[in-house]
């Protein structure tokens, strides 16, 4: 760790995660959760706020287990679907304290994997200097994390994806990163709607559109083939390796 002093602190959300941990757990004996009993492909038996880097070069977690980044412009839904994803409210609350929505934050799962909560994008009216460190913070973890495995690209399944969007997306298809893309707030979208804007959407970025996960936090539509895909990604050696 190189000291910057941006690692976990000890007040608030880590405990607020520790408490919802120990109300929510699966109640089930273990060997029914693996069992043919469990469809969930991603039961959370442990969650915990590893702490946030703040700088490119800064704190980060040991590179020691397999890491997921989660990336989209701000409102697009990230904080709903990461709180659907783990069945926790606390996680996207550590996002969202002042001071940590410009950090990269960190979350240990099961001891299998880490969630790396990518600051959002698409302030119109920062600075250029404040947009430079940001986009430095996000190129150079994404670009330097060796254990990175993939990433989980957000966009708002009722618009065209932002020049925002398509940047990221370009810089990692650049990168070769694996990206998996999730269309947000589906549930916003009529039924009958919902698979020509997945499609529309898939062309516009350039991918399948079974490459990408319709999804509501408010329903739950998606969240266990978005689970079942990201644990595929954290199976699979980092592409950068292989
Ligand atoms: P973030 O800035 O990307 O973390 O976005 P949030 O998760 O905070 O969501 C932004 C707004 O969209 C909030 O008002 C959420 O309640 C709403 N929202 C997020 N996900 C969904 C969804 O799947 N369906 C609907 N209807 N609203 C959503």
């Amino acid at each position: 760790m190189s000291g910057e002093g941006q690692g976990p602190r000890a007040e608030g959300s880590a405990a607020d995660i520790a408490r919802d941990e120990s109300r929510q757990q699966d109640p089930r004996p273990s060997s029914l959760v693996s069992g043919p009993a469990s469809a969930d492909p991603l039961v959370i038996r442990r969650l915990e706020f590893l702490g946030g880097m703040a700088q490119a070069g800064g704190w980060r977690p040991e590179p020691t287990l397999p890491e997921v980044a989660f990336a989209g412009r701000s409102n697009v839904g990230k904080s709903a679907l990461l709180n659907r994803l783990v069945r926790r409210k606390a996680l996207a609350r550590v996002s969202k304290t002042p001071g940590r929505t410009r950090e990269i934050n960190f979350f240990g799962v099961n001891d299998q994997f880490v969630l790396a909560d990518l600051p959002g994008y698409g302030y119109a009216r920062i600075s250029k200097d404040r947009k430079a460190g940001w986009w430095s913070l996000i190129e150079r973890y994404l670009r330097e994390s060796s254990q990175l495995r993939g990433v989980v690209q957000l966009v708002d399944a009722r618009h065209d994806p932002s020049d925002e969007d398509l940047l990221m997306f370009d810089f990692l298809a650049d990168l070769g990163a694996p990206t998996l893309v999730v269309a947000t707030k589906v549930d916003k979208l009529r039924r009958a709607d919902v698979a020509a804007r997945v499609g529309a959407l898939a062309d516009a970025l350039g991918v399948d559109a079974e490459q990408t996960i319709p999804f509501s936090a408010v329903t739950g539509q998606g969240r266990d083939e978005l689970a079942a895909a990201i644990i595929a990604l954290v199976d699979t050696p980092p592409w950068r390796h292989s």
